[in-house]
């Protein structure tokens, strides 16, 4: 039996491939394929597999909306998305079929809540959000280390907000125009304020309308799922400054109404993995196969 799992990580931008020690998940080898048609990023990923020794399981991270229902001839394609050529696009179906081995998907952002339990900043946390906002706003829940899913994914990266009174930005989602995603995604920022978010200082009043709305994330998760934390990750998300203003908010949002939230310092976090999580977290989903 082979002592590797491959893991991928299908991004809007990039895909990464990479294989690990099945016992100690240490990194082995990966690569980084630029995210164009399927047919080219999804034959680069298997031309990087061959290319390896054989691995026992494959687990896989994508971005969304991606279908999870195990019971649909669809499982693991991408939904409709405004990404053109993605739409139906058979991620699990192909890999899975080319390896032949026992393989799973699950979004991005669920595995990255996974990796963050198991490794990062969810240690010890049974209950868990994951937030990523940056060219999007994904959400991922893990209970005890396993994705919190209905039917389909969570979408609460395009919940409804109230206006910060300051803010006239039309907003910018292809679906909604000004849900939480369309107001307070990474280019968002860039478009109501014209410059890169990097380049806000942290007194800016950018920041203070992106924590109003964050923060109405936050009171949505503490009310449906009470999580023991919620983790901000990505371009935007992982801002060091950031977590404090959240959390300040979602107090101020909450209104002294919820049992264990309502003046908790501690809910609202960075995520420690990084850029690594959602691999990571795919790695660990191999790993759980055998
Ligand atoms: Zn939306």
């Amino acid at each position: 039996v082979s002592e590797l799992v491959g893991a991928v990580e299908a991004g809007g931008t990039k895909f990464r491939a990479a294989v690990y020690d099945r016992a100690s998940l240490e990194l082995r080898d990966e690569v980084r394929i630029e995210t164009t048609t399927p047919d080219a990023t999804l034959g680069a990923v298997l031309e990087f597999f061959q290319a390896q020794p054989p691995v026992a399981a494959l687990g896989i991270a994508s971005f969304g909306p991606l279908i999870v229902d195990a019971a649909s001839g669809d499982y693991g394609s991408v939904a409709a998305t405004p990404k053109p050529g993605w739409t139906g696009a058979k991620i699990f179906a192909r890999l899975q079929a080319a390896l032949g081995v026992p393989a799973e998907i699950q979004t991005d952002v669920e595995a990255a809540a996974v990796a963050e339990y198991q490794r990062g900043a969810g240690q010890g946390q049974p209950s868990l959000a994951y937030v990523t906002v940056g060219t999007g706003i994904g959400v991922g829940v893990a209970i005890d280390g396993v994705p919190f899913r209905g039917r389909d994914h969570l979408e609460l990266g395009h919940i409804p907000v109230r206006r910060h009174p300051d803010d006239t930005f039309e907003g910018r989602c292809p679906f909604h125009g000004d849900c939480l995603e369309g107001l307070a995604c990474g280019p968002a920022l860039i478009d109501r304020w014209e410059t890169r978010p990097s380049s806000l200082p942290e007194d800016h009043l950018a920041w203070e309308i992106e924590a109003y709305y964050l923060a109405q994330l936050v009171r949505v998760l503490a009310y449906s799922f009470s999580p023991d934390r919620v983790l901000f990750s990505g371009g935007v998300g992982a801002r060091p400054h950031l977590a404090a203003q959240i959390s300040q908010a979602a107090i101020d949002d909450l209104a002294g109404y919820s049992v264990s939230h309502q003046d908790n310092q501690d809910l609202v976090q960075t995520a420690l993995l990084g850029n690594d999580a959602g691999l990571t977290g795919a790695a660990m989903l191999a790993t759980s196969l055998l």
